[in-house]
């Protein structure tokens, strides 16, 4: 068994929808980015790759390569995710927190849920997603920046090089 974390964060811009966790959020703000900004997707991503002490999420999509630019993360996510399986390694689960002030996300956790397990090949019960304001303070609580952070556990498979 393995951990790896991930954390990443995004600052916002007014113009939605909010794209997060591989959904269209309906908010009035959008998150700004060289890719398509998915603030969770990039700490899920960055988790696995850091689980199986693979290059992350930056070294493997250099914002210096044109052809990531406004690229979708649900991509990146599955690319990360196959070189981690090349690795030896199968995702026991992951665990999510997003800090945002706004909008309320509870109506969303579980098609975000659905969508990440179904970009990795797992069940959603794999896959735990918790939502954060910022108390109204900071720049997550003045509504400027996004942040996500995710603890993944990977397994080595049976005759994997671990
Ligand atoms: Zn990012």
């Amino acid at each position: 068994m393995r951990i790896g974390l991930g954390e990443d964060s995004h600052r916002t811009e007014p113009g939605g929808p909010l794209r997060l966790g591989g959904i269209d959020v309906p908010h009035d703000r959008h998150l700004v980015g060289h890719s398509d900004a998915d603030v969770l997707l990039h700490a899920v991503t960055d988790a696995l790759l850091g689980a199986a002490a693979l290059p992350d999420i930056g070294r493997m999509f250099p914002n210096t390569d044109p052809a990531n630019r406004n690229r979708d993360s649900a991509e990146m996510l599955g690319l990360a995710a196959a070189k981690v399986a090349e690795a030896g390694y199968r995702v026991v689960n992951l665990d999510c927190v997003v800090h945002a002030e706004r909008p309320k996300l509870a109506d969303y956790i579980d098609a975000m849920r659905h969508r990440i397990a179904g970009a990795l090949r797992l069940n959603p019960h794999q896959v735990s997603i918790k939502a954060k304001t910022g108390e109204g303070v900071g720049p997550v609580g003045r509504e400027e920046l996004v942040v996500a952070r995710c603890v993944a556990l990977v397994e080595a498979n049976e005759g994997g090089s671990g």
